[in-house]
């Protein structure tokens, strides 16, 4: 028997996968879909890619697993927003794309947020909401701000209006009150936000006719979502307070489940909650991007080969693609350093990778200075997560075990968010 299932889709920025697990967190199938492509004007049809997306990834699941799927839920790109018709839940405008910026709303949301709110910058949702509101003037119709992943959840489940505390950082909405602070409900666009709920709480059950369609269980929940970085976390399963997990991608992304919750927007440094704890991040630009500047993946994989990871390097480098860091220094001219340069390749890599494995042990150190619990255990996920060399220099300069982390992909996160909505597997 297949016992229960539960199926969970990434929606992220270049296309959507999904994932099925069972009670114990097995893969029972998986799938990926790149976004078709739909001219609208000047810009293209997000929308239109990403409700096809959806119904593409439903046909992809295996028919004999269908019956099985107690529990769906969804997560999306962080801050990419879409007014609805708060009647019919239709897009009024084309969407908000999370790294769109809306400068012109910058100066308002200042005035009105309290100062380095996660608000404040051009691409924040709350800076996208009230672009729309000035720019559609007066004789508005009665509308809804919904996230991508609320928008995709509604499409399954059909109540308006509901999105998660995640998603909700960015519109202003206040995880530690756990409601919308007083300085956003009096302002005159309020009353367009959406419901607020834990991530994985079931919202209500998947529409009939989806059921009927595709044969899904009767009684499947749709559960409220996240953003797609949360989601690579939670896959991570890094469910203790200290473990943290690492991203070596283009960038060097690091995310720590803490205690306590830590601002600093000179430093880019937020807080999501999770239950009663806080995921903890920040972003440098060192990572994989300057590397790949230099050497070829193949290179990398045989130049790593040759390093000798417990010798320390003397080489003190400062890796970035360009000139401009944020965290964890912040200094938005700070320049490249990346000289001088060995004769030996392999000198020089290791010098590089060793150099980045100290601005992570930076990083770390900064949010324990700014009051998060202090790291004991790191998971590393991205393409600089095979590297095993890597590894070891990291556990050196760290000093903490370091280990890949079993599984990375957001879709995975998003299935294990689904656990939580089946009512079965709470009581
Ligand atoms: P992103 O999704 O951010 O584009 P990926 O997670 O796919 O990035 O990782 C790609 C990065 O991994 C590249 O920048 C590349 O330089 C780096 N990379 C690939 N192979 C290795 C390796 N063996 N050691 C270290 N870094 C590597």
């Amino acid at each position: 028997t297949r016992g229960r299932l539960y199926l969970g889709l990434d929606f992220g920025t270049s296309g959507a996968r999904f994932g099925i697990i069972d009670k114990s967190g097995t893969i029972q199938a998986e799938a990926k879909r790149e976004y078709p492509l739909y001219l609208s004007g000047e810009s293209y049809d997000w929308v239109r890619s990403w409700k096809e997306t959806l119904f593409l990834l439903l046909q992809d699941v295996p028919r004999d697993l269908r019956k099985h799927i107690v529990s769906i839920s969804i997560d999306g790109t962080s801050a990419t927003t879409i007014i609805v018709d708060s009647d019919t839940g239709e897009p009024l405008w084309r969407p908000f794309l999370y790294n769109e910026s809306c400068p012109d709303a910058l100066p308002t949301v200042k005035s009105i947020a309290p100062p380095n709110h996660t608000v404040c910058t051009g691409s924040s949702t709350l800076c996208k909401l009230v672009s729309w509101w000035n720019r559609v003037g007066s004789n508005k119709k009665p509308a809804l701000l919904l996230h991508q992943a609320d928008w995709l959840l509604w499409l399954l489940h059909g109540k308006l209006g509901v999105t998660d505390y995640n998603n909700a950082l960015k519109v202003g909405y206040d995880p530690g009150l756990d409601s919308y602070p007083s300085w956003l409900v009096c302002q005159p666009y309020y009353h367009l936000l959406p419901s607020v709920v834990a991530p994985g709480t079931p919202i209500a059950c998947l529409k009939e006719e989806i059921r009927n369609k595709f044969g899904f269980k009767k009684d499947c929940v749709v559960c409220a979502g996240t953003t797609d970085s949360i989601a690579a976390f939670l896959a991570a399963r890094a469910t203790q307070p200290g473990k943290a997990v690492t991203s070596l991608g283009s960038t060097l992304a690091i995310k720590l489940l803490s205690n306590t919750r830590i601002e600093d927007s000179r430093f880019g440094v937020y807080s999501h909650r999770l239950d009663d704890k806080w995921l903890v991040g920040g972003a440098s630009n060192t990572g994989g991007a300057v590397l790949r500047q230099l050497f070829t993946d193949d290179q990398l994989e045989k130049l790593s080969e040759q390093i000798n990871p417990s010798e320390t390097s003397p080489l003190d480098y400062y890796p970035l693609p360009k000139a401009g860091e944020r965290f964890p220094v912040a200094d938005p001219n700070l320049a490249p350093r990346l000289l001088p340069r060995p004769e030996s390749d392999v000198e020089y890599l290791h010098g590089i990778l060793e150099s980045i494995a100290r601005i992570e042990a930076k990083a770390y150190g900064l949010l324990k200075e700014l009051g998060a619990t202090q790291v004991d255990e790191v998971f590393t996920a991205g393409g600089g997560a095979k590297n095993d060399k890597w590894i070891k220099i990291r556990e050196r300069v760290l000093g903490l075990p370091v280990c890949r982390a079993n599984q990375t992909e957001a879709a995975y996160g998003a299935a294990l968010l689904a656990t939580r909505g089946d009512q079965q597997n709470i009581l």
